[in-house]
């Protein structure tokens, strides 16, 4: 049976570390890193994500700023907010919830933020840096699911590893960190062939795909480590619904050595690494260490 990642406890954990650090950051310096959350529209999901962001951030010690704006506000609009937050010293952070309303030029908005306050690591710029090995902003997610394997693991030098799936959110920034730390890493996706064989040549495997429990425990090198990006919410033959990941867990629990879970796996860590992502910026743009926690 493989051992569960617990990444509910790990974000804790980070966030109490954030928490000594963002103290000591104040203390030492008079500075609160702020953290700027910009919603368009009623979509409930996102305004559930937004929510947890800025009750975590004030948690932290944070200073979280939230622009609630209607369905209707215009692209223009939102450019000059932006414009505003990349001149304000008060703001580390700048997040722009998706999806955006379809008037919105996604893509033109977020190429709009600062790269040096893009704590979702999204910008060109960044994508850039990071597959260049420079210092930018990473990508929340992939950035979680790394601490927790190097916090597993150690070092990950020589590992071979497989993300399944290419998204320019999740997968192909988790391949660039692995790649980083020395794995032999292979990008999967939806035209792979034998995939099955592929992920079963793994030591880890990062599954990014969106379809529920993709991966089962047979594609699965026993005692290999499983991170489950996947969040898909599905109604079970009772009529109830309920959250899977793109592992199929109970198979997979039975082969791997060790395992995310969902929920409660690389979920709770995407909005602890946006949280250290600000303190990150905070540190850069005042030219200060990261505090000791
Ligand atoms: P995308 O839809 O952007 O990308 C999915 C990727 O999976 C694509 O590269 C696609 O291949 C590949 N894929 C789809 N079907 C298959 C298949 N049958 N076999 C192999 N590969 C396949 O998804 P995201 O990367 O944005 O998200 C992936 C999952 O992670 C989702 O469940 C999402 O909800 C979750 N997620 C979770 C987060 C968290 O905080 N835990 C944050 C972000 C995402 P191709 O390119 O060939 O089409």
């Amino acid at each position: 049976m493989a051992h569960i990642i617990d990444g509910k406890q790990f974000a804790a954990n980070l966030r109490g570390k954030m928490t000594k650090q963002i103290a000591s950051f104040k203390e030492q310096h008079d500075i609160v890193p702020g953290l700027a959350v910009v919603l368009v529209g009623e979509d409930p999901a996102s305004q559930v994500y937004v929510r947890n962001k800025g009750k975590q951030a004030t948690e932290c010690g944070i200073n979280s700023i939230e622009h609630k704006l209607e369905e209707t506000t215009s692209e223009a609009f939102l450019l000059d907010l932006i414009a505003d937050m990349n001149q304000d010293p008060a703001i580390n952070g700048i997040l722009v919830q998706l999806p955006l309303p379809k008037h919105i030029d996604a893509d033109k908005v977020l190429n709009a933020i600062d790269p040096a306050k893009d704590v979702d690591g999204f910008h060109p710029i960044n994508v850039g840096l990071l597959s260049t090995g420079g210092k930018g902003m990473i990508p929340c997610t992939p950035l979680g699911s790394l601490m927790m394997l190097q916090d597993y693991h150690g070092d990950l030098t020589g590992m071979n590893a497989v993300v399944v799936g290419r998204s320019n959110i999740v997968g192909k920034p988790m391949f660039n960190l692995l790649l980083q730390q020395s794995c032999t890493v292979t990008v999967a996706h939806s035209r792979t062939k034998n995939i099955e064989e592929v992920v079963r040549e793994a030591d880890i495997v990062v599954a990014a795909v969106g379809v529920p429990e993709l991966v089962k425990g047979a594609w699965i090198k026993p005692g290999a480590t499983v991170i489950d990006v996947g969040i898909n919410r599905i109604t079970t033959d009772e009529g109830k619904t309920k959250l899977v990941g793109d592992v199929e867990f109970d198979s997979a629990v039975e082969v791997a050595g060790a395992i995310t879970p969902v929920p409660g796996g690389v979920g709770p860590m995407t909005i602890a690494c946006l949280l250290y992502n600000t303190l990150v910026a905070a540190c850069r743009h005042n030219n200060v260490e990261m505090p000791e926690a």
